[in-house]
């Protein structure tokens, strides 16, 4: 018996089928930082299922043992710099406060960027996921200028390309429930905001070319989070014009 979460993404997944859309899924996760059993639960879980896995990691927190141990098809996103809270009065968490000069922040953020991309090789690609999903408008346009190629936030893309050289792809459905306790959002309630975008990606209410992304936090995981995933993947890896993409097609489309 399905729930009316399972019911709804099987009728929002009908839909495009019947119009001969394919479904474009990915997954982010964030805040990896060292070798721990549930980041090892994590690349088993990619593994196992075989769906691409985008690990957003915090540079200036990264135990080079993380980096060493990543197998199949990871990627490795930048998350932030060293993920500090630098929120001014008024601002929500952000590592990038609006009163920081842009110049400063790019230059923080390239800095950054060569040293995580000198630990992951060629896993690396060069996509800022900020922290907190947060960053300051006048900061996007120094963000090529630093060596970044792609910018992934929360939320449908207001534009693919916002600024020059950069190319956004978002996360949009965020499985954990932060102000509920930190634990599992809940199957349906996780559903409900994927059918959403989908939704608005079919009526033009959002731009039906951004995959929708699945937006995880190993370290926090529960049970009912981890099985929740386990059957996502399963589930839709059987649904004809159900795709999986990985970070670098996404991101590198020339
Ligand atoms: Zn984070």
């Amino acid at each position: 018996m399905l729930s009316a979460g399972w019911r709804a993404l099987a009728d929002e997944l009908a839909l495009w089928r019947d119009a001969g859309d394919p479904v474009e899924f990915w997954w982010r996760d964030d805040d990896a930082a060292g070798p721990a059993p549930a980041l090892a639960r994590l690349l088993a879980l990619s593994a196992n299922a075989s769906v691409p896995l985008a690990l957003a990691v915090v540079p200036l927190g990264a135990d080079p043992g993380l980096l060493a141990g990543l197998a199949g098809q990871v990627s490795v996103l930048q998350h932030g710099t060293d993920h500090r809270n630098r929120a001014h009065a008024g601002e929500k968490k952000t590592e990038f406060s609006g009163a920081e000069a842009p110049r400063a922040a790019a230059a923080r953020l390239a800095a950054a960027r060569e040293q995580l991309e000198a630990q992951a090789g060629d896993r690396f690609i060069s996509v800022l996921a900020p922290p907190w999903n947060r960053l300051p408008p006048p900061l996007v346009p120094h963000l090529a200028a630093a060596g970044f190629r792609g910018l992934s936030r929360y939320g449908a893309r207001s534009s693919a390309e916002p600024a020059r050289g950069l190319r956004e792809v978002n996360a949009h459905v965020d499985v954990i429930g932060w102000r509920a306790g930190r634990g599992f959002a809940g199957e349906d309630a996780s559903l409900a905001v994927a059918v959403k975008h989908l939704a608005a990606k079919r009526t033009g209410a959002a731009d039906p070319r951004e995959a929708t992304g699945w937006l995880t936090h190993h370290a926090v995981h529960d049970e009912a989070a981890w099985t929740f995933l386990e059957r996502l993947f399963e589930t839709t890896r059987k649904i004809p014009g159900v795709r999986w993409r990985g970070a670098r097609d996404l991101f590198y489309i020339s």
